[in-house]
C-alpha cells in the first residue's frame, strides 16, 4: 500500500525513532508546530480513528500510556500538553494513517481553528 506512514513504520522511509515496540512508533513531526511535536502510529495500517474496532482497544490504550511515559521524559508531563487526532477532511487528516499528534513545550490556545 502506498501510505507515507506505513513506509516510516517498515523503516522504508528512513525516520528516527523517538520509541518503538512491536506495535507503535514515535518520530517527530516533519513539520512541528510546538517544540515538542510527535507522532505515535500504529505499525499496522489503520485508516483513522473512524476504523478503530474492539480488537484495538489495547492498542490505543497502549498507545495512551506509551504517550504519558514520553511526555514525562521529554519534561511536558507536569506542564501539560495536548493529543490531537483528526479524523477525515473536514477534521484536518491530511495522512490517512492513524496518527496522534502530541504538542507541548509552549502554551497551547483553544479552541483550535
Ligand atoms: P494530519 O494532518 O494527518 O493530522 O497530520 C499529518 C502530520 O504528518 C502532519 O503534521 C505532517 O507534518 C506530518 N508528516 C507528513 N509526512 C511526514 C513524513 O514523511 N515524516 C514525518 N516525520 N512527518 C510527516
Ligand atoms: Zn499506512
Amino acid at each position: 500500500m502506498d501510505c507515507i506512514f506505513c513506509k516510516i513504520a517498515t523503516k522504508k522511509i528512513e525516520t528516527e525513532f523517538l520509541y518503538e515496540d512491536e506495535d507503535i512508533v514515535v518520530f517527530n513531526d516533519l513539520n512541528p508546530q510546538a517544540p515538542v511535536h510527535f507522532l505515535v502510529i500504529p505499525k499496522r495500517h489503520i485508516a483513522s480513528a473512524n476504523e478503530i474496532g474492539k480488537g484495538d482497544i489495547p492498542l490505543i490504550g497502549h498507545i495512551f500510556e506509551v504517550i504519558a511515559h514520553l511526555a514525562k521524559e521529554l519534561g511536558i508531563g507536569e506542564e501539560g500538553y495536548r493529543i490531537v487526532n483528526n479524523i477525515g477532511e473536514a477534521g484536518g487528516q491530511s495522512v490517512p494513517h492513524l496518527h496522534f499528534h502530541v504538542l507541548g513545550g509552549r502554551s497551547l490556545q483553544w479552541p483550535p481553528g
